[in-house]
């Protein structure tokens, strides 16, 4: 940090402004954590220099020896971590591995079904503006009347509609997903099967959350948000797609990897296979039914009615205050979240009627039971009157005493 300070000042100002606010704030945003230092050093290590086009031992460029260490233990410890057959982990984010595996299986023109993004799914699975909903022709599948996902009418979308491809997972939805009911209806009509277990993928790697890796042909996900790794994307397959799925990566659609994310990757997968990450998913588990308990009783609405993961949606219509303004006044109390549309939104998607919470950035900072009942508190404390300065000034004051209490990074 010295170096920074004294190569960039003004850059090095950002970067501290940024360093204190993950500390004063608590974080609510249930596709952010705090990776490790050490998946943060080895970001910053000089395995950002070497170009490796290809993969371990089989590469475009000599010297990559070392960095073919590096993949390979990447390699190694995910598929150890998910129980998966073959591993790519070059994916530079969670777009770039859903894309890959279109790159893989499709043509454009192609019929694929995933979840609505109005519904919980991700702009990845098909939204009119990504590439996914421009270039293929997408079918989409919703919640039912209780707001789990409608798993008779996705089955009857799929034998109508017969989609080459069908993905599961989501990005704001917070009951389990039944992988294995997915995978049956796909090898019926004869679709490949993909999991975006993006959200999950901590939970999964730790056993509180169902592991799709047995049922799906392919499985991608990122590694920084409950997985708490460094930024990134992976791709997990059965052995029969690995050709087709590395190919797709590269030369299909990437360079050079990112070899010093890889690395960080490694160390992140390597924590991620102790018994204290375990220990660390029950309690991001425990902490999100303790939230959703806690807000259900200060009067708000969970929708689906509970969590079975990380995150929640939170119905803010009962306190007459919008996704966005909740967004604004929760942020000057110090709490960071995001405003969600919830399923039938009345509001436009840039304002919406609900805010997204997830549990796992707090707990990694030692957020037990305790804390995250009172962080619920706080929220609904701010919600109960959203427009009194003094209100949010006391809530914010006392943040600050419970985050101080929580340091990050000692
Ligand atoms: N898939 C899901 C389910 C996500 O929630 C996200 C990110 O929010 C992504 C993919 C995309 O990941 P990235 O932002 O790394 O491209």
């Amino acid at each position: 940090n010295i170096l920074i300070e004294q190569t960039d000042p003004e850059l090095f100002a950002a970067i501290q402004a940024e360093n204190a606010r993950q500390e004063h704030h608590i974080e609510l945003i249930a596709s952010e954590n705090y990776a490790s230092p050490a998946v943060m050093a080895a970001q910053g290590t000089q395995l950002t220099n070497k170009y490796a086009e290809g993969y371990p031992g089989k590469r475009y460029y000599g010297g990559c020896e070392y960095v073919d260490v590096a993949e390979q233990l990447a390699i190694d410890r995910v598929k150890q971590l998910f129980g998966a057959d073959a591993a790519n982990v070059q994916p530079h984010c969670g777009a770039s591995a859903n894309e890959a595996v279109f790159l893989a299986f499709l043509k454009p023109g192609d019929t694929i079904m995933g979840m609505s993004l109005a519904e919980g799914g991700h702009l990845t699975h098909g939204m009119p503006l990504n590439m996914s909903g421009k270039w293929f022709n997408v079918v989409s599948y919703g919640l039912d009347k209780n707001e789990a996902i409608d798993y008779d009418a996705m089955e009857a979308k799929a034998r109508e509609h017969k989609p080459k491809l069908i993905v599961a997972g989501a990005s704001a939805y917070s009951l389990r997903i039944d992988f294995e009911r997915f995978a049956r209806i796909a090898k019926e009509i004869g679709a490949i099967f993909m999991v975006d277990m993006a959200h999950y993928a901590g939970l999964i790697a730790a056993g509180v959350y169902p592991n799709p890796v047995p049922f799906a042909d392919v499985v991608t996900s990122t590694t920084h948000k409950s997985l708490r790794g460094p930024r990134g994307g992976i791709i997990l397959m059965k052995a029969e797609h690995e050709k087709a799925i590395n190919s797709a990566i590269f030369p299909g659609l990437q360079g050079g990897p990112l070899m010093h994310v890889i690395a960080a990757k490694a160390v992140a997968f390597k924590e991620a296979l102790t018994p204290e990450f375990k220990v660390y998913q029950q309690q991001v588990v425990k902490n999100a039914q303790i939230v959703a308990e806690t807000l259900t009783q200060r009067g708000l609405r969970i929708v689906s009615g509970r969590t079975e993961s990380h995150v929640m949606l939170v119905d803010l219509r009962a306190k007459g205050i919008t996704g966005k303004e909740a967004e604004a006044v929760l942020g000057q109390a110090h709490m960071t979240i995001n405003k969600n549309a919830i399923p039938n939104d009345p509001e436009k998607p840039m304002v919406t009627s609900g805010v997204r919470i997830g549990t796992p950035a707090m707990t990694t900072r030692g957020f037990k039971d305790e804390e995250a009942r009172l962080t619920a508190n706080l929220i609904a404390d701010v919600l109960d009157n959203p427009r009194d300065p003094a209100n949010i000034e006391a809530v914010r004051a006392k943040v600050n005493a419970l985050t101080a209490r929580f340091p990050v990074y000692k």
